[in-house]
């Protein structure tokens, strides 16, 4: 076992922030073998029964949960800040481009590196990431995952149609590869799959009825997609799909929305789609940075709690600017706060932060394992120095609440705030 004294931030099981000036975490082998949170709480309440455990002692530093990425694109590594117009060229000038170099194992291997290293550099140690539409690349990402320990999603992606040569893939082999995959990721250690469509209007309609017979034949594996991001890509799936009744409900017809599905963005949605949401126990991930990037719209969090959803954050990079949570969380409060197209809210520093830890977690199935310190949780967290620049070290010294600390971390905060991650 052993033991850090430092402040600490978890959450209760409600998703309130619980905050120890002067906490104590204490960690030790759990029974899969990853290391887990035997106790968390103040100091003085603590040290007695952990009298003989090593202890580092952080002072001034901020211990809290490793913040998950609820949707990410590896392959998108370089393509992060690539100037377009708008969605749909950016996927034919930039993504596509660099997506079909992912056939090399090489390549990808080299990526895959860079991304897991660049992750944990933010504090980020959980990723629900799309992979390419080659196998390879799925390996790769799984094999750098594997090597660091990092608990991981991926998939291969599935995109038959309306994609251009190199990375447009074959129906029956798609789905075979798919399962193969499955087979021989899903579960180890501490890797998931997921079945990634890329979006509706890139499959056919037998790939995404293949897609759902597998998420029906593999009920613990994860399926991820995009959905409502913008309009012109809105038009372009109803005309496809004209039976449908929205964008939304053609995942539902093919068996691709339940427990452990996440689609990206779900921006623009009406009370029918939040429904649907959330009578099948589908989560949206919520992408601000990207949004606001590709001038798509932006997520409505107060829908979202009219008709409740599972909701969380992601950067969605390489549309999304930024790997740091505090960049994503910054962006999620200035989307949250739009008022012109929606009704604007001021999202608590402390929902906001639970949104990319717990919340995150539990919108992926994943309550209790990550993204919390609560005894019995894998060991995943962070060490945070709200004094790491000298206007932070400034505005925080005049905290007096943690929603102060939390939300000047927020505004101010980048990588620098990222002293150590901790992975289990
Ligand atoms: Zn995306």
């Amino acid at each position: 076992m052993h033991s850090w004294r430092a402040a600490l931030l978890r959450f209760d099981d409600q998703g309130q922030a619980l905050h120890e000036p002067d906490g104590l975490l204490v960690t030790g082998p759990g029974p899969s073998g990853a290391r887990i949170v035997v106790a968390a709480g103040s100091h003085a309440e603590l040290t007695p029964r952990f009298a003989g455990v090593p202890c580092t002692h952080l002072p001034g530093r901020l211990l809290a949960p490793g913040f998950i990425d609820m949707h990410v694109h590896y392959p998108q590594l370089d393509v992060i800040g690539s100037p377009a117009e708008g969605l749909l060229p950016w996927l034919n000038d930039y993504t596509f481009p660099h997506e079909s170099q992912f056939s090399d194992p090489a390549h990808a291997a080299e990526v895959a590196s860079f991304f897991c290293d660049e992750l944990m550099r933010h504090g980020v140690t959980t990723a629900l990431t799309f992979a390419t539409s080659h196998p390879a690349s799925v390996d790769a990402l799984f094999t750098e995952a594997q090597k660091r320990r990092l608990r991981l999603i991926t998939g291969k992606v599935l995109q038959d149609r309306h994609s251009p040569d190199g990375v447009r893939d074959q129906t029956a082999q798609s789905l075979a590869d798919t399962e193969a995959l499955i087979q021989k990721w899903h579960g180890v250690d501490r890797l998931g799959y997921a079945i990634t469509p890329r979006f509706a209007p890139s499959s056919t309609e037998e790939q995404l009825r293949g897609a759902g017979e597998l998420a029906a034949a593999y009920p613990s594996i994860w399926i991820q997609s995009h959905v409502a991001e913008n309009l012109d890509e809105i038009a372009w799936a109803r005309a496809l799909f004209p039976d449908a009744r929205s964008y939304l409900s053609i995942y539902a017809d093919h068996g691709l929305m339940r427990e452990r599905a996440v689609y990206a963005h779900c921006i623009h949605f009406h009370d029918d789609d939040r429904a649907l949401m959330r009578d099948t126990a589908t989560a949206a991930a919520v992408c601000p940075t990207s949004n606001l990037f590709l001038g798509s719209g932006f997520f409505d969090f107060a829908g979202a709690e009219r008709v409740p959803f599972a909701h969380g954050l992601a950067s969605d990079v390489g549309g999304g600017t930024s790997f740091s949570p505090f960049v994503t969380m910054r962006a999620a409060y200035f989307a949250g706060r739009e008022g012109q197209t929606k009704p604007g809210i001021s999202l608590p520093p402390e929902r906001l932060w639970w949104l990319h830890t717990a919340g995150a977690a539990r919108a992926l199935g994943l309550q209790g394992v990550v993204g919390n310190l609560q005894p019995g949780c894998e060991a995943d967290f962070v060490v945070l120095n709200p004094q790491a620049t000298p206007l932070l070290a400034r505005r925080t010294s005049q905290a007096n609440s943690l929603a102060e600390l939390l939300f000047a971390m927020i505004v101010l905060g980048d990588d620098r705030v990222v002293e150590r991650t901790i992975i289990a």
